[in-house]
């Protein structure tokens, strides 16, 4: 009885196993089915999309740096430009288009908008599409608000005059100057399908470019505009 027990055991066992090896086989056949769409697509194209962006420039120190890397590297960026310099520095503006990077506006000596009476804040966003438009003759479509310094009357000018706020989605304080081995290691910690990336046309962030841009790629990220990135649906 005993013996007649364990082969019923063993019989249930068994019969266990053949069913869920045939129910993992299914799986398995669908992923294979899966995977063989993935075996078609081309395994060096990137699969993610990841935006730097740069504010407060340009300037006259680093920005020529991370426009050469940049275009050492084929990776477009979206520089978020302060009205007065566009007119002080039009050939890093330039170069910036003729690159193909984006502009954004971010206001036209960088005060805190929520801070100021309408009239002011839409000064401050219409003087710099003025001044890009002059030196460039492109029409803005996106604005980041110093500090990220917006209510509802800054968002309702913006839209007013037919542009989109953007923000971020990683900081890695490179303003701080932390050292660029803590930029890069902050941005890949963070960096995903859809990142945004703030950072500034200081001198450690054109250094860290290397790297993080080789580090990004190895992770399968393609580096786009915002633009680029917002429409991607
Ligand atoms: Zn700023």
């Amino acid at each position: 009885m005993k013996r007649a027990g364990l082969l019923l055991y063993l019989g249930v066992l068994l019969f266990t196993l053949t069913l869920s090896f045939s129910l993992t086989s299914f799986a398995a056949d669908d992923r294979d089915r899966d995977s063989v769409v993935d075996v078609n697509r081309d395994a060096s194209k990137p699969t993610k999309k990841i935006a730097l962006t740069f504010d407060d420039g340009p300037n006259r120190e680093a920005t020529p740096r991370i426009l050469k890397i940049l275009e050492k590297y084929d990776v477009k960026a979206t520089f978020f430009v302060v009205g007065w310099r566009v007119y002080n520095f039009r050939d890093l503006i330039l170069n910036m288009v003729q690159n193909g990077h984006e502009i954004g506006n971010h206001s036209y000596d960088h005060p805190y908008l929520n801070k100021l009476k309408d009239d002011e804040i839409k000064k401050q966003l219409q003087m710099t599409n003025t001044a890009i438009e002059k030196v460039a003759g492109i029409k803005v479509t996106l604005y980041r608000p110093p500090y990220a310094s917006y209510d509802d009357r800054v968002l309702s000018i913006g839209s007013d005059l037919s542009m989109e706020l953007a923000l971020w989605t990683i900081n890695p304080e490179d303003w701080r100057s932390p050292g660029k081995e803590i930029i890069i290691s902050r941005i890949l910690r963070d960096a995903q399908d859809g990142s945004i990336v703030l950072l500034h046309d200081k001198t450690q962030t054109a250094e860290a470019l290397p790297t993080l841009i080789e580090s990004l790629k190895e992770q399968g990220f393609e580096l786009v505009t915002v633009s680029e990135l917002l429409k991607t649906p």
